[in-house]
């Protein structure tokens, strides 16, 4: 592997501004790793080769003249094929928009491009981002570089495996109920969920719009805040994009938690926790007491009913965000013979063109929605969402951050879960609460149980993103420095059989 991917996004920064790296070199240098690993690996859905290295031309020019740039100007970046960027197909990992060319850009992406980050492709990801395997992509599975037989999470699945086998530094994805914790937990890697409205959703395909959100990738804290710095902000095209400003979040790395309270979730551990993950936590949580803060339990007794709330609210936003691919507006039409009313063509298509998985929470929110028992299920798990909230404001109100094993388990086999639903949406126990409140929460990898990465979770209030920096900073350990050089490493580059 060339040695340059294993700077990090800050350091390839500074190095491209002070004039001791170009970004044509680091670009290439990543587009070499993808090509001698991806095949194996299986993150990226299509690839920008051309116009990436024209931009890092560009900037290097820019830099060559004495401009001076945003901290990531010039770094190499890959998106989650969810976000709109004009000139590559987003495909949001479904048939039923194969080869769709989105006609404008998310804003979220044209704050890259605005900072000078090069984009070098797309990643793969759950269709419409429903699983927490990656396995439900339309097109490809992708495998986690820990050992190409396990999943990388999901539904960033694509995103976290390719920072994991060092192809690019930085990844952009969302996350909706842990699609991007989660995933960033079993590859050993940094993910943050922001606080809703903090990112513009506008141009990121709607999977449930009250609960979706933007966020960072990373293979350390500072990167990811950098990462996160760069994306956030007011966007008057996004009705719920926030006005409200975030703290500083780079400035929070290194501030430390020496006289916090840090609260452990009581109702997150024991029965369905491996032991692994429960030893590799409990040792975390002796670091942030040797950082000077204190450890206590509290009770969020709602978060129980997290899980099964989500799977109302959640389909009930599928079931209408989707309605949009009817086969008139986006992608594919099949059946379209002349001799087909609409509606055959319209059943057709969206037989043919989704998935079983994204079916299923269709039907389960069209059936939650409808007359009669909307009150009874929407109704009722829009009330579980408050208590949720109150839990949550309460704890807030004793300690400054909230903390819990990231997923219940580590990395699982590829096909394990995918014939049983519920053990899959198990996946994302921990993490959908702050999805439901809107709040800040973010993963960081901590050791290894049985050779797979274990991920900490951090839960923050909403605005209050540079909590989430302060304790990761403290408890982060550089796990995938230990992956290569392994035969798992070597693995990576063996041609695809
Ligand atoms: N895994 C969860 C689900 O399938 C979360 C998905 C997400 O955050 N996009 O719904």
């Amino acid at each position: 592997m060339n040695e340059l991917l294993k700077l990090s996004a800050a350091e390839i920064g500074s190095k491209i501004a002070a004039g001791s790296l170009t970004s044509v070199e680091i670009t290439k240098a990543c587009f070499e790793q993808i090509h001698a690993v991806d095949a194996q690996v299986g993150a990226f859905l299509c690839l920008d080769e051309e116009r990436a290295l024209a931009a890092a031309a560009a900037i290097d020019a820019r830099i060559a003249a004495g401009e001076k740039l945003g901290p990531l100007a010039g770094v190499p970046i890959g998106v989650k094929d969810i976000f709109c960027y004009q000139g590559l197909p987003t495909t949001c990992g479904s048939r039923i928009l194969e080869g769709w060319m989105p006609p404008y850009n998310s804003t979220v992406v044209d704050r890259l491009l605005e900072a000078g980050l090069v984009i070098v492709g797309k990643l793969n990801m759950d269709e419409f981002a429903m699983g927490s395997s990656t396995e439900t992509s339309g097109y490809q599975l992708t495998h986690n570089p820990w050992n190409l037989g396990y999943i990388p999470g999901g539904s960033s699945g694509g995103c976290a495996a390719a920072l994991a086998s060092y192809q690019v530094p930085l990844t952009l994805g969302t996350d909706t109920g842990g699609s991007i914790r989660q995933p960033a937990s079993v590859t050993g890697v940094v993910g943050v969920k922001p606080t809703y409205g903090s990112n513009s959703r506008y141009g990121v395909l709607a999977m449930a719009s009250s609960l979706d959100v933007p966020g960072p990738f990373a293979r350390n804290a500072r990167d990811a805040a950098l990462l996160q710095e760069v994306i956030s902000g007011h966007d008057p095209m996004d009705s719920t994009s926030l006005v409200s400003e975030l703290p500083g979040l780079t400035d929070a790395v290194g501030k430390g938690v020496d006289g916090w309270k840090i609260g452990v979730v009581k109702e997150f551990g024991g029965d369905g926790y491996q032991p692994g993950v429960e030893s590799a936590f409990k040792e975390a949580l002796a670091k942030c007491e040797r950082a000077g803060a204190e450890i206590v339990e509290v009770s969020c007794p709602h978060f129980d009913y997290a899980l099964a709330a989500y799977y109302l609210i959640m389909p009930s936003e599928v079931s209408s965000n989707l309605a949009r691919y009817d086969s008139v507006r986006y992608g594919i039409r099949v059946g379209d013979d002349g001799t087909r009313s609409m509606e055959e063509v319209m059943n057709l298509t969206r037989g043919a063109g989704f998935g079983e998985e994204v079916k299923r929470r269709i039907i389960l929110g069209t059936y939650a929605l409808s007359a009669g028992y909307y009150d009874a299920y929407y109704g009722s798990a829009q009330k579980v969402r408050t208590l949720i909230q109150q839990d949550f404001d309460a704890a807030f109100e004793k300690v400054d951050v909230l903390v819990s094993p990231t997923s219940p388990t580590v990395a699982w086999k590829l096909g394990e879960r995918m014939d049983d639903p519920l053990a899959m949406y198990k996946a994302d126990l921990c993490t959908i609460p702050s999805n439901m409140a809107g709040n800040s929460a973010a993963s960081f990898p901590i050791g290894l149980s049985d050779g797979l990465p274990v991920g900490f979770q951090v839960m923050a209030p909403a605005l209050a993103d540079d909590r989430l920096y302060r304790v990761g900073a403290v408890l982060e350990e550089p796990l995938l420095d230990s992956l290569v050089g392994t035969s798992a490493w070597d693995a990576l580059y063996e041609e695809a059989k």
